[in-house]
C-alpha cells in the first residue's frame, strides 16, 4: 500500500437502523471522512445501504470479519468487493489457507478493496486466550498473527494505536494498520479502555484512524471531524 490517502478519519456507522445511519450521513461529507459499516447495521439494514452509501460518494470499510472454511470465505469477499466497498476484512485466525483465498478471490473482481485482517480482538486478555488454548500474552499473537497475515497477501491490520509502532517497525510502514480506539483531545472514552488521539495514532504509525461515539453522538459532527482533520495534518 502507497502512502494512506486522505481522509484518514473512518466514522463507525454503529447506528442500529437504517433510519438513524441515513440521517446522520446527511450532516457530514465525503470529502471529510469514509464509513465503517459492522455487524449490527448490516445485519439491519443489509447490502442495498452499502450500495446508497458508495453511490453518496462515501468510501465504505465493511467490517464484518469474516471467518470461515476458505471457500466460504473467498465466496463472501467475491460478493462484498462486487458491493463496490473501499476495505474490508478477515480473521487472521482463519488461517493462511483462508486470507489467501480471501486475496484471490478479490484478486479476480474488477475493483480489489484493501483487504486486512484481524488478528486477537481487544476484548481478550491473556485468560480469555488461555481458555481457548492460545497461550502467550496477546501482544505476542497479535505481533505473530500479523506477520502470517502479511505473508498471506493481507494489505494490513487492524490493530490497537498502541501497538501501532511495533508493527509498524516489523512489518514496514506500507503495511496498512487500521486503529480503532481513538479520542479526540477532551472527549468522552466511554466504554474504551485504552484510547489515543488521533495525532498521537498517526505518530504511531496508524493510517486510518476508526471513530464512532465523538463524531455520531456529537451536536455538530463535522466540526468533530474538521478538527480531528487538523490536528492530524498538523504533525
Ligand atoms: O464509538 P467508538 O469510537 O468507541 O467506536 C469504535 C468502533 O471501532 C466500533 O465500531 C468498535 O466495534 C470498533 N472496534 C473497536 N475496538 C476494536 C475493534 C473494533 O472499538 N478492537
Amino acid at each position: 500500500m502507497s502512502k494512506p490517502s486522505e481522509p484518514r478519519i473512518i466514522v463507525a456507522l454503529d447506528f442500529p437502523e437504517q433510519k438513524k445511519a441515513l440521517d446522520f450521513i446527511t450532516r457530514i461529507e465525503p470529502g471529510h471522512c469514509r464509513l465503517k459499516v459492522g455487524k449490527e447495521l448490516f445485519t439491519s439494514a443489509g447490502p442495498a445501504l452499502v450500495e446508497k452509501l458508495v453511490a453518496d460518494g462515501f468510501d465504505v470499510f465493511l467490517d464484518l470479519k469474516f471467518h470461515d472454511i476458505p471457500n466460504t470465505v473467498a465466496g463472501a469477499c467475491s460478493v462484498a468487493s462486487q458491493l463496490g466497498v473501499w476495505m474490508m476484512n478477515v480473521h487472521a485466525l482463519g488461517g493462511r489457507r483462508m486470507m489467501m483465498a480471501a486475496r484471490e478471490a478479490i484478486e479476480k473482481q474488477q475493483h480489489a478493496p484493501i483487504l486486512l485482517a484481524v488478528t486477537i480482538l481487544t476484548s481478550m486478555d491473556e485468560n480469555d486466550l488461555a481458555e481457548i488454548g492460545v497461550t502467550g500474552k496477546p501482544e505476542e499473537n497479535v505481533m505473530r498473527l500479523a506477520s502470517l497475515a502479511k505473508d498471506s497477501g493481507m494489505d494490513g491490520v487492524v490493530c490497537s494505536a498502541q501497538e501501532a509502532n511495533r508493527l509498524s517497525e516489523k512489518l514496514g510502514s506500507e503495511f496498512c494498520l487500521v486503529t480503532p480506539g481513538i479520542r479526540p483531545k477532551g472527549a468522552e472514552v466511554g466504554d474504551q479502555r485504552r484510547v489515543m488521539t488521533p495525532a498521537d495514532a498517526v505518530s504511531s504509525g496508524a493510517h486510518y484512524l476508526v471513530v464512532g461515539r465523538p463524531v455520531t453522538q456529537s451536536e455538530d459532527p463535522m466540526s468533530v471531524l474538521l478538527t480531528m482533520e487538523s490536528e492530524i495534518s498538523a504533525i
